[in-house]
């Protein structure tokens, strides 16, 4: 049995009766040896559609050719250049396209995110998060905090992980938005850990949150184009993330942000640009601040266009797609991981991430056993091998198969990889 899963035959079989495993053929695969890597950082960097050089070309060259008229010629103008990717974007992300835009960069947005939504007083000052948050949302809340005259030591409210491998229970998150809630102004949460690879419930969260009278926003950097999200119908107040990790749309690439459409016509404060003023208007050039309404209202600057290029090819994949089939084609490769490790290498790999699909996305965070020096070890063999994933201190390998371009091909490849430095280990005592 574990013979049979463990056989190239078998995994190229599963890759040959899924369609979509033709889309790897519409990414770069970087080399290794001559050969195509096994890449499980998409997590990090995606990686590069085809599509996304023709894109940035036609930049280029519209540039070259037409300088300033390219903001008001042909169907990839820049005027309303942003414009193109909002439909697709909001697909992604299970939005109403007003709800969504792209613009700046993920710690940019979630900071103008939280000038509109954090609003604290007195009585009701304190930011809820989970223990170990990635440094730049914690820094971007600590920051918030202390700008508005509030101490993070009293004020920031970590949610310790409660589970045995580092993962976070619904049932603490409940009992700490319980226990803190007419403090709290602000609950801040991930779709996706990015340590643990856990995934949450966001409709739940934001209810709980709601409940005690707490705004909701989410942090997706790991989340899009990896869960099946529907933001709207899950009652998010806002959420920001970036493009360069699941949807592979290059490096530091434009992010994006979402605001629910009940804040469509906020009165709330925000820090405004030309660019979120009222498109009707926008070049009368008046002094009075007319927001466009929706997320777009939140735009500050013309955007750049080379950034935004690259991610309308990303689009065009997800959009050939559908996040419905590739969330199920990515619990199967994940599946097939998960299976893999179970079945022969228990002993060097504990996993972290939780063994419910509805609990994780597509990545699997790996404990090496034996601790820090041994997972180096592995890690680099696993490199030196064509098998990439990223490493997390003190002994974890985060494995990502991304469902765009990973297969079970990859995945069997990953795991022969720990078999056989598992039995060289052993004989090098
Ligand atoms: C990747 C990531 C970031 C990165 O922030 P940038 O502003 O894009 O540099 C922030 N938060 C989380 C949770 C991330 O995973």
């Amino acid at each position: 049995m574990t013979t049979e899963l463990f056989s190239f035959a078998h995994a190229d079989a599963l890759d040959a009766a899924d369609p979509l495993t033709r889309l790897r053929g519409e990414f770069l695969i970087p080399k290794h040896d001559g050969h195509e890597q096994a890449y499980f950082v998409g997590n990090s960097l995606g990686l590069q559609p085809r599509g996304a050089r023709a894109h940035v070309e036609e930049v280029l060259d519209k540039w070259a050719a037409e300088a300033v008229e390219g903001h008001f010629t042909g169907n990839a103008q820049w005027m309303p250049y942003h414009e193109l990717v909002r439909e697709p974007l909001a697909r992604v992300v299970g939005a109403k396209p007003s709800e969504v835009v792209a613009m700046n960069t993920l710690t940019v947005n979630l900071h103008l995110m939280m000038v509109s939504f954090y609003r604290p007083t007195r009585e009701r000052p304190a930011i809820l998060i989970e223990a170990g948050a990635f440094p730049s949302d914690r820094h971007a809340v600590a920051s918030q905090l202390r700008f508005h005259g509030f101490d993070p030591e009293a004020d920031l409210i970590e949610i310790e992980a409660d589970e045995a491998n580092g993962t976070i229970s619904m049932g603490a998150i409940e009992r700490a938005i319980a226990q803190h809630g007419r403090r709290l102004a602000l609950v801040l949460w991930p779709g996706v850990q990015y340590r643990t690879g856990q995934a949450f419930d966001l409709k739940e969260i934001v209810r709980l949150a709601h409940a005690q009278g707490a705004v909701c926003g989410f942090d997706l950097a790991h989340g899009v184009g990896n869960l099946q999200l529907e933001l709207h119908d899950s009652g998010v107040d806002f959420a920001v993330w970036c493009h360069y990790k699941y949807m592979n749309s290059g490096p530091g690439a434009v992010a994006g942000c979402f605001v629910h459409e009940r804040h469509a016509d906020t009165d709330r404060p925000r820090f405004a640009g030309w660019w979120g003023h009222d498109v009707s208007t926008r070049f009368r050039m008046g002094p009075q601040f007319v927001p466009t309404p929706g997320a777009e209202g939140w735009q500050l600057s013309n955007p750049p266009i080379l950034g935004l290029a690259p991610l309308r090819a990303s689009l065009e994949l997800y959009d050939r797609v559908g996040m419905q089939s590739l969330r199920e084609r990515s619990r199967r490769l994940t599946g097939y991981l998960e299976k893999l490790i179970h079945a022969r290498l228990g002993d060097t790999l504990q996993i972290v991430t939780p063994g419910d699909p509805v609990r994780r996305g597509c990545q699997l965070s790996l404990r090496v056993v034996g601790g820090r020096e041994r997972g180096r070890a592995l890690f680099e063999y696993l490199a030196a091998n064509g098998v990439l994933g990223d490493w997390r201190e003190p002994d974890v390998i985060r494995i990502s198969p991304a469902p765009l371009y990973n297969t079970h091909n990859d995945v069997l490849r990953f795991a022969q990889a720990v078999e056989n430095w598992t039995h060289e280990s052993r004989r090098n005592g």
